[in-house]
C-alpha cells in the first residue's frame, strides 16, 4: 500500500520527466505522497461574487466577475504601471500591475468575461486593487460549483504550467487513486474526541472540498495531526534526556542561601520571583539533570533570582557561572553580584575578552582549584582553557543572543553536565516556547517590582525635534539622564554610522560642554572604551548616553528615565521592547519616545503603535509573531527544521494546545505505545526520533 504514495512523480498522468523534474527542483516533490501533501493555502468559492458598489462597507479580499473596458500603460520607469478599468454594472475598480506588465497585457481581451480576486484599497473616490488574481472564463459555460483550491506558485513553475490551476489538474489525477492506501494514523479515541475527519479523508477534501465547512474540518484534521507528532516527538524526547543523563542533587538550601535571604537581600522578592525559586528548587533536588527556560520581561528581577540559584548551588558545594552576550552586561552583573554578596565570604570573578593574559593565568588557576564561587563572563567562558573543578550549574543570561554551539559547549564542561538555566528577556509566545522549546521546562516571572510606574511611550514625527530636546533639557534640569538609541543593524553599514555622528553632533551642539556632559557608545569602540563611557553614565557623570543598539540587552541605569529611539520605524517589535527596558528601572515616571520619518509601511504603523499602547511583553511577542512569523523570531533555520507543512505558529495557537494536551493524555494512557492502537504511532515516532539529530534543545 505504501508503493502508490512513493511512486516517482515522473509517472503520473500529465506530469512526465522534463515536468517532474521542475517538481523535483522547485517544490521538492519527488513523490506522489508528496504532491498529494502539497496543500492549498486557500480556496475560492465558486459561486458567490461581491458586488464593487458594495466594496467600500467590505473587509479583505473581493471575488469580482465583470469584464475589462479598457487598460493603459502609465508612468515610466520605477513609477511604471498597467491599470486596467474593470467594471461588473454596479461601479469601476483599477486592476494595477507594477511587474509583469507585457504578459498581462497580452493577456488581456476587451469585454471577456473575468473572475477577479485581490484586496481593494481605496484612494481618495477611487478603487485599486494591485495584482489582482484573474480567470478567464466562458460565459456559456456555468461556473463550478464548490471551493477551487489556490496553490502557491512561482515563475519557474508557471513557466513549466505549474500555476495553481496547473497544479489543482495534476492533484485531480492523483486523487481517485488514492482510495485505501492511507493508513489511518491517530488512536480512535483521539479522532473520536476531538470528532476528527478520517485521514484519507481529510488528505482528500483538503484539496477538493464541497464546502467551507468541509475545508476546514479536513485543515482541522491535518494541522492537528502535524502538531500532535511534533508534541509527542518533543514530549518524548524530554524523557530520553531526562533518563540519560542524571543530574547534581543539591540536597539542601545551604547556609549560603539562607544567610543572603535573612540578612543582605536588598529588598523583598516579589511573588513571581519566589515561585520561580520554588520552581527551580525543586528541580535541583530531585537528581534529574535541569534544563530550564526563565522568561521574564525586562526589568523583572532575573538577575536576583540567577544570584539566589547560584547561591543554592554554592551552599552544596560546587562552583557556578553566568554568562551574558556583552563585556558590557557582565560586567554590570559582576559588580551587581559582588555588591550583593560584599559582606558574604563567596568568591565572584569576572571573565571578559578584555581580561588581561597576566590576570586570567591567577583566574584559571583559582577556577581549576575551586576558589571561585561564581564567574561572570561573557564568550571568553566558552574558551577551552576555561576549566573548572566543579561546575554545578551554568546559568545562560539573555539566551538568544547565543547560538545553540555556544551553549553545547557551556553544557561540556563537566562530565555530569551542570544544571542549566537560561534567562530571556523576549518573551516568547506560549505557542513558540512549547513548539520550539516543548522538551525545556519554562518558568515565567509575571510580576514587576513593586513601585514601578508604566512608562509613557509617544510616536513623534522630525517636525516636533525641537520640542523633544527642550523635553530632554527639563528633563536633565530635575537630575534624570537620558538614552538616544540609533539603529545599527549591521556594524559595517557605514551609513547607519554617519548617522549616529551626525548625531551625536547635533547632540553635542544642542548640549554643549561645560553644562552638559554627552557619551557615546557604539560598536567600533574597543571594549575598554565602551566599558568606561558606559560606567561614566551609570555614575551619573554624564547626563546623555548616545548608543547604537550595543546597550539593548540588561543594562540597568535606574536615574535613566528617558529613552530615546531614533529612525524607530526600522527596528524589530522585540528589539523596540528591549530598548525601552533600558528605562523605567528606578521610582521616576519614565518615557520613551519613538522618532520616526514620515513614510511609514503598514508593518512599522503597527509596530510603533503596539509599542504605545502596551508595556506587556508578551502581547507584543504575540504581535510580533503575527508580523513576523515564527521563522524569524526563532531564526530561520530552526523553524526550518520544523518542516510545517500546513500548521502556522503564529495562528494555529489553539491547535498548539490541544496537540500538546492529548500528546500529554497518550503519554500517561500508554508510555510505551504498547496498545494495539498505538503501536503503529509509535513505530512512526521511533523513525522520525531517529532520523533528526536533537534540535530543540538548548543545551
Ligand atoms: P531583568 O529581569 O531585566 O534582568 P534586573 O534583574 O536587571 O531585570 O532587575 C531590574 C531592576 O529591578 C534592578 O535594578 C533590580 O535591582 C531591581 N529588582 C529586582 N528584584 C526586585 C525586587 N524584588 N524588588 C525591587 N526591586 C527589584
Ligand atoms: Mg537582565
Amino acid at each position: 500500500m505504501a508503493e502508490l504514495l512513493s511512486t516517482p512523480i515522473e509517472y503520473l498522468k500529465g506530469i512526465g520527466p522534463k515536468r517532474g523534474a521542475t517538481l523535483r527542483k522547485e517544490l521538492n516533490i519527488s513523490k506522489y505522497g508528496d504532491l498529494l501533501y502539497y496543500f492549498p493555502f486557500r480556496y475560492i468559492d465558486r459561486s458567490t461574487f461581491h458586488e464593487i458598489k458594495e466594496i467600500p462597507y467590505l473587509k479583505g479580499a473581493v471575488q469580482l466577475k465583470g469584464k475589462i473596458i479598457s487598460g493603459r500603460e502609465i508612468g515610466s520607469g520605477r513609477g511604471k504601471r498597467y491599470e486596467a478599468v474593470f467594471t461588473d454594472g454596479t461601479g469601476r475598480i483599477n486592476l494595477v500591475w507594477f511587474k509583469g506588465i507585457n504578459w498581462i497585457k497580452s493577456k488581456i481581451t476587451p469585454n471577456s468575461t473575468i473572475i477577479v480576486w485581490g484586496k481593494p484599497t481605496q484612494y481618495g473616490s477611487k478603487l485599486n486593487i494591485s495584482h489582482p488574481e484573474l480567470e478567464f472564463i466562458d460565459p456559456a459555460k456555468p461556473i463550478e460549483k464548490g471551493l477551487q483550491p489556490v496553490y502557491h506558485s512561482g515563475e519557474k513553475l508557471q513557466k513549466a504550467g505549474f500555476n495553481s490551476k496547473g497544479i489543482e489538474r495534476v492533484i485531480s489525477n492523483l486523487l481517485p487513486t488514492i482510495k485505501n492506501q492511507i493508513k489511518e494514523d491517530l488512536p480512535q479515541w483521539i479522532i473520536h474526541d476531538l470528532g476528527l475527519m478520517k485521514k484519507e479523508e481529510a488528505v482528500y477534501k483538503i484539496h477538493l472540498p464541497d464546502n467551507e465547512d468541509e475545508a476546514k474540518r479536513a485543515s482541522f484534521r491535518l494541522k492537528f495531526q502535524e502538531l500532535f507528532y511534533l508534541q509527542l516527538e518533543l514530549l518524548i524526547r524530554k524523557q530520553i534526556v531526562q533518563k540519560k543523563i542524571k543530574g547534581f542533587t543539591f540536597g539542601e538550601i545551604g547556609a549560603p542561601f539562607n544567610t543572603f535571604y535573612e540578612n543582605h537581600i536588598p529588598f523583598e522578592l516579589t511573588n513571581a520571583q519566589k515561585r520561580v525559586i520554588r520552581e527551580i528548587r525543586k528541580d535541583l533536588s530531585s537528581g534529574i539533570h535541569m534544563n530550564r527556560l526563565l522568561q521574564g520581561d525586562v526589568g523583572s528581577g532575573k538577575t536576583l533570582v540567577a544570584l539566589m540559584v547560584m547561591l543554592i548551588a554554592i551552599g552544596n558545594g560546587y562552583q557556578t557561572c553566568i554568562m551574558a552576550p556583552t563585556a558590557i552586561l557582565a560586567t554590570q552583573h559582576f559588580q551587581t553580584i559582588n555588591d550583593m554578596l560584599s559582606e558574604m565570604d563567596i568568591k565572584v570573578s569576572l571573565l571578559i575578552g578584555a581580561t588581561k593574559k597576566s590576570e586570567r593565568n591567577v583566574l584559571h588557576e583559582q577556577l581549576q582549584q575551586g576558589e571561585i564561587d561564581i564567574l561572570v563572563g561573557t564568550h571568553a567562558l566558552l574558551e577551552d582553557n576555561v576549566v573548572y573543578k566543579n561546575l554545578g550549574l551554568a546559568i545562560i543570561d539573555e539566551q538568544h543572543r547565543f547560538g545553540v554551539a555556544q551553549r553545547s559547549k557551556l553544557w561540556k564542561k563537566n562530565l555530569l553536565p551542570p544544571h542549566q538555566l537560561v534567562m530571556t528577556a523576549t518573551p516568547i509566545p506560549r505557542t513558540l516556547a512549547l513548539t520550539f522549546y516543548g522538551d525545556l521546562d519554562v518558568s515565567v516571572i509575571d510580576e514587576l517590582p513593586p513601585g514601578r510606574k508604566e512608562i509613557q511611550t509617544s510616536h513623534r514625527y522630525e517636525s516636533s525635534r525641537l520640542r523633544v530636546f527642550k523635553f530632554i533639557e527639563e528633563q536633565i534640569k530635575i537630575g534624570r539622564q537620558i538614552y538616544i538609541v540609533y539603529p545599527l543593524i549591521d556594524e559595517s553599514e557605514k551609513l547607519d554610522y554617519k548617522n549616529l555622528m551626525d548625531g551625536y553632533e547635533a547632540i553635542t551642539k544642542r548640549f554643549p560642554l561645560p553644562e552638559y556632559k554627552v557619551s557615546i557608545v557604539h560598536g567600533k569602540m574597543t571594549p575598554e572604551d565602551k566599558d568606561y563611557e558606559m560606567q561614566l553614565f551609570a555614575a551619573g557623570k554624564t547626563n546623555i548616553m548616545v548608543a547604537t543598539t550595543v546597550i539593548e540587552v540588561g543594562v540597568n541605569v535606574p536615574n535613566a528615565s528617558v529613552m530615546i529611539i531614533e529612525s524607530a520605524e526600522k527596528f524589530g517589535l522585540s528589539q523596540l521592547h528591549q530598548l525601552r527596558g533600558r528605562v523605567g528601572r528606578g521610582a521616576d515616571q519614565s518615557y520613551c519616545i519613538l522618532m520616526s520619518g514620515y513614510k511609514l509601511s503598514e508593518n512599522a504603523k503597527k509596530r510603533l503603535n503596539t509599542m504605545c499602547e502596551t508595556n506587556d511583553g508578551f502581547k507584543i511577542s504575540e504581535v510580533d509573531l503575527k508580523l513576523r512569523g515564527p521563522g524569524d523570531i526563532m531564526g530561520t533555520q530552526q523553524s526550518g527544521i520544523l518542516n510545517l507543512k500546513i500548521s502556522d505558529l503564529a495562528k494555529d495557537n489553539q491547535i498548539v494546545q490541544i496537540a500538546r494536551d492529548k500528546a500529554i493524555a497518550l503519554l500517561e494512557k500508554d508510555p510505551k505505545f504498547e496498545n494495539e492502537e498505538h503501536q503503529y504511532l509509535g513505530k512512526k515516532l521511533k523513525a522520525i526520533i531517529q532520523s533528526k539529530p536533537n534540535w530543540s534543545r538548548i543545551s
